[in-house]
């Protein structure tokens, strides 16, 4: 396991009860387990080639930004709907009570476009999901998935088969 573990807080019946919240704010207060993090997140892209992240709102900002920085690669971000100025494309999906949907600047997805896709943390893997279709539907290509932490007991993997997942930190 990566020493990054050590910077994540588990807050037990956090937002409800029987839930484990792991906060990455912890990590990023601290300077070690911040560039930690970045750095760990990014070796996990290795030597797959890519073109831009695609970094998910808003703690996938958080690390996309950074990554995309040290490798001198574009950043695009992918909103929650109705805040990008330019023309987008959408997709919903289903969220455990209710629904959700994000969007991204439809120009900046261009055909053949090679992306890693970077969030905080994979839980059902739903969000993820729909940001690899939402890129995908715009002739984007999807090459990596990296994200800090996974809940693996969820199985969210097991949604995101088209393309290889990675996360420095699994909790069972
Ligand atoms: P999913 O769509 O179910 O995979 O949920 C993923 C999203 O929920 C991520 O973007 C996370 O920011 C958020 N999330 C779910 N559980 C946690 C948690 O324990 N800590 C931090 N974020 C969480």
């Amino acid at each position: 396991m990566s020493k990054v573990e050590q910077y994540i807080t588990s807050i037990p019946d956090y937002p409800k009860a029987g839930i484990i919240f792991r906060d990455i704010t912890s990590v990023l207060k601290d300077a070690d387990g911040l560039r930690l993090a970045v750095d760990e997140m990014t070796a996990k892209i290795g030597d797959t080639e890519f073109d831009a992240i695609v970094g998910l709102e808003s703690r996938g900002f958080l690390f996309g930004m950074p990554m995309a920085y040290n490798l001198h690669k574009a950043f695009i971000p992918v909103r929650k709907s109705g805040k990008l100025p330019r023309a987008t494309s959408r997709i919903a999906y289903d969220l455990e009570y209710g629904s959700a949907e994000i969007e991204v600047h439809r120009e900046d997805i261009t055909p053949g476009l090679r992306v890693v896709i970077v969030d905080d943390l994979i839980a059902t893997g739903g969000t993820l999901e729909a940001a690899v279709h939402l890129v995908e539907q715009l002739g984007a290509k999807v090459v990596k998935i990296v994200c800090l932490l996974e809940l693996k007991g969820l199985h969210g993997r097991d949604r995101l088969t088209s393309c290889p997942t990675e996360a420095v930190v699994s909790y069972e």
